[in-house]
């Protein structure tokens, strides 16, 4: 590998590429014709120690495009397999990504700093091995958007524009997106060297995982049943943090769920604006598998074949590792539906337990369907009925009498709820936004950056969405669900 290497120090410390010989390919990204910062991230740069000056510089747009190296990189493609819409790819990889290596953040985290988009690797198959702008833009404000909601997520450093076009249905203008993550250990990882057959790699694997995420269960009696216990725990409440915000993620295949527990990989994904279970948006998934109410029992899914890879570690006993996966993988039900409930209680404005929450807010949710009605306003309209302004959210609902009928009910369950009134506004109004991401203002935003270089209204949208909590002035239109002429959302992978 001839390497250039450049005068930018991001202090790396790559335990991936020391630990995990076999599990990647050493090789640098193409060189691009004209590569240019357009976004990049100040909050999350800082936060990673690195010099914000150096994104005014040449040297900084080579190497976030992948055509140079800073001081210490180990640049790599990672080695992974898996189900794609249930059908198994023993061999996937990062076909389009590199990890050019791993940072302590300031907070004493461990990160990956990887780039998509940097050209072909051993794994693209028939892929350019590229990423088009409109894409790319999409991961870094949905990423950010995820992140102001609190749920966990890579988030995107920065957005290098190559010079050059892509060929997609039409050319485009191609990009490099530079993606932090806690890490980009995958369920699929593991598939990759069950599928090879070597369950010394998988055990090495593990151990990494546990070292890198889990560090508690080093010392625990078997720690591979806990270290799946752990990330059934991680997905369990990811899930039901996506579902409390109505987000669909649109391809968890389980190359795209991951160990950490972050959401991962923007593509088709979006939000829901009225609510409905069967809410599917990606262009390709026709049988609607990973539609917003299949996605806790998707990931249910993908955490088997989780532990599918590790049965070997589980026990000798082969029935025995297979009890104890199946044990662990049934307990995701009780554990998403515990998780999932705590946060709709805190929606609802409720501070204690009663046995029938459970039904009060499954009625809710009954009400809502077929109701047409905004899942984000009215969420966040249930303060206003405390503040004695019951119209707002009445007036989201074609047929408003079975909501006022359930909100007596809720109404009762608050006066045996001690939380003081401006407490409980308070606190539902931390957890109901005012502002997700609007698809028809994610589409704007995108358009005009594709076609026009223009940044004006991404940079206005991720400013709204920085604050997804509070009110701005001003931003009215933010707040609302697309007009009816925006028609039927649909998204593509973005590939
Ligand atoms: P995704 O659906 O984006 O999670 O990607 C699934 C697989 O396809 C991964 O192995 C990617 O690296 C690979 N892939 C996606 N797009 C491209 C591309 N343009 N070139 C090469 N590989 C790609
Ligand atoms: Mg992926």
């Amino acid at each position: 590998m001839t390497k250039q290497t450049i005068d930018i120090d991001f202090n790396f410390d790559n335990s991936y590429a020391n630990q995990l010989e076999g599990f990647y390919v050493p090789l640098l990204g193409d060189k691009a014709p004209a590569p240019k910062v357009v976004q990049f991230n100040s909050p999350l740069a800082q936060s990673l120690n690195i010099n914000l000056n150096d994104f005014q510089t040449n040297q900084m747009a080579a190497v976030l495009s992948g055509g140079a190296s800073p001081k210490g990189a180990s640049p790599l493609a990672q080695a992974y397999a898996g189900h794609q819409f249930g059908h198994f790819s023993p061999q996937l990889g990062d076909g389009r990504a590199l990890l050019i290596g791993e940072v302590i953040d300031k907070f004493g985290y461990r990160k990956d700093i990887q780039l998509k988009g940097s050209g072909r690797t051993p794994f693209s198959r028939n892929g350019d091995g590229k990423a088009a702008l409109g894409p790319v833009l999409r991961e870094y404000l949905m990423g950010e958007a995820m992140h102001a909601l609190n749920i966990p997520t890579t988030r995107a450093l920065a957005v290098v524009t190559t010079g050059e076009k892509v060929m997609r249905d039409r050319l485009l203008p191609g990009a490099v997106l530079s993606r932090v993550a806690a890490s980009h250990l995958r369920v699929g990882t593991f598939q990759f060297f069950v599928s090879h057959e070597n369950t010394e790699q998988v055990k090495k694997l593990a151990d990494y995982t546990i070292w890198r995420h889990f560090p508690e269960l080093i010392e625990t009696d078997n720690k591979y049943l806990n270290l799946l216990r752990a990330v059934i725990d991680k997905q369990a409440s990811l899930v039901a943090k996506w579902m409390q915000v109505g987000f669909v993620h649109g391809v968890m295949n389980t190359d795209n769920v991951t160990i950490s527990g972050e959401t991962i990989d923007y593509g088709p994904c979006a939000f829901i604006d009225s609510y409905d279970p069967n809410a599917t948006f990606s262009s390709i998934d026709k049988q609607g598998r990973y539609a917003y109410s299949n996605q806790p029992a998707m990931a249910k899914w993908a955490l088997a074949r989780l532990a599918e890879t590790l049965l070997p570690l589980l026990a000798s006993d082969r029935e025995k590792a297979i009890e104890l996966a199946t044990n662990a993988v049934n307990d995701f039900d009780t554990r998403y539906q515990t998780l999932w409930l705590e946060g709709m209680r805190l929606k609802l404005g409720l501070s204690t337990i009663e046995k029938a929450d459970l039904a009060l807010v499954q009625q809710l949710h009954r009400v809502m369907e077929k109701q047409n009605v905004d899942f984000t306003l009215m969420f966040r309209g249930l303060s206003d009925v405390l503040e004695g302004n019951v119209d707002v959210v009445n007036a989201l609902f074609d047929n408003p009498e079975k909501f006022e009928l359930w909100c007596v009910l809720w109404l009762e369950r608050l006066k045996r709820d001690p939380l003081p009134s401006k407490e409980r506004i308070n606190m539902m109004q931390k957890v109901n936004p005012i502002y997700i991401p609007r698809n028809h203002k994610v589409e704007e935003a995108l358009q005009l950056a594709e076609n026009e270089m223009d940044f004006s209204l991404f940079e206005k949208l991720i400013n709204v969405l920085n604050e997804p909590f509070k009110k701005q002035n001003g931003y009215d239109d933010y707040a609302l669900p697309a007009p009816a002429s925006f028609g039927c959302y649909k998204t593509f992978c973005g590939t």
